[in-house]
């Protein structure tokens, strides 16, 4: 069993979750390592396709490989929505600990063919590589929402489906599933985002058997986290709140140094803001 898959199944049964968040360079792989130090848990850095293609497939597996080393903490890399089965081996190839295969806009059929073949090929390059299936369409790319995303799941009749959360687990292999509870990629900036279904996770996390991972986690309450958590999922995935922060900070800091031009005297500010974020998330995901 990879180290990976042994700490979400050690969270699964302690009941906490492990803190997924979004980098897109430097400043945030860092916010999120050093409070993964500070508070001694382990963490997940997400790079979607998107974000891979920015910071180099292979860059960023160095760099955290090289952060876990240095800081002595267990900071693992998750090749995160990923649609093509290039982008899968891709990853695979540069020793990426997990993969979201990302099928959930396709039909159900499709999607557990697709995500079987994700799996086979991720797992005959890498062989402890983690796969991730989604199983249920909740918006795409992590922004301020004005309206809910078009087409995502938000009633009880279009959120994941317990007997459906089985057999795609069965027949496709994966080791962890994002189901549709409620959850949606994206925040709103006044508001939070819509209550989670608990019952349904519990449900889902029974008939599927794997480690439930909650996406769109930015907008939820305290309250829906802890109760997801209690219900079976095991991962939480945060980025628009990491993304507004920092766009918040660094915009502040140009403000108040209108002369400074040294990219890591702007940014001390901006590292502290996302630091805080992400410790109130790990603390209360840890329940520490
Ligand atoms: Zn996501």
């Amino acid at each position: 069993m990879s180290k990976l898959l042994a700490i979400v199944k050690n969270a699964e049964s302690a009941k906490v979750a492990v803190g997924h968040f979004n980098v897109a360079n430097l400043e945030m792989l860092k916010a999120v390592a050093m409070t993964a130090k500070k508070l001694s848990v382990p963490v997940i850095i997400g790079l979607s396709e998107g974000e891979r293609e920015f910071v180099g497939v292979e860059a960023a597996s160095t760099l955290i490989a090289s952060l876990g080393e240095e800081l002595k903490i267990h900071i693992f890399l998750n090749a995160d929505h990923t649609y093509s089965l290039e982008k899968v081996a891709e990853a695979a190839r540069a020793g990426y600990d997990s993969i979201v295969f990302d099928g959930s806009k396709l039909e159900f059929e499709e999607n557990i063919k697709r995500t079987k073949e994700a799996v086979k090929i991720a797992k005959k390059i890498k062989k402890d590589i983690l796969v991730e299936g989604e199983l249920g369409y909740i918006g795409s790319g992590s922004k301020i929402l004005k309206e809910l995303p078009e087409g995502a799941a938000i009633t009880a009749e279009d959120f994941t489906c317990p007997d459906e959360a089985a057999r795609f687990v069965k027949e496709t292999g994966v080791d962890m599933l994002a189901p549709a509870v409620g959850n949606i990629h994206g925040m709103f900036a006044g508001a939070l985002n819509p209550k989670l279904d608990v019952k349904r996770i519990r449900e889902v996390h029974k008939a599927a058997g794997v480690p439930l991972v909650l996406h769109g986690g930015s907008g939820i309450s305290d309250e829906d986290f802890l109760a997801a958590i209690d219900a079976g999922i095991s991962v939480i995935h945060i980025s628009t709140e990491l993304r507004m922060t920092w766009r918040k900070g660094l915009e502040a800091s140009l403000k108040e140094n209108p002369d400074e031009i040294a990219p890591y005297k702007l940014m001390s500010n901006v590292l502290a803001g996302m630091e805080k974020v992400i410790e109130k998330r790990l603390r209360l995901f840890n329940k520490i």
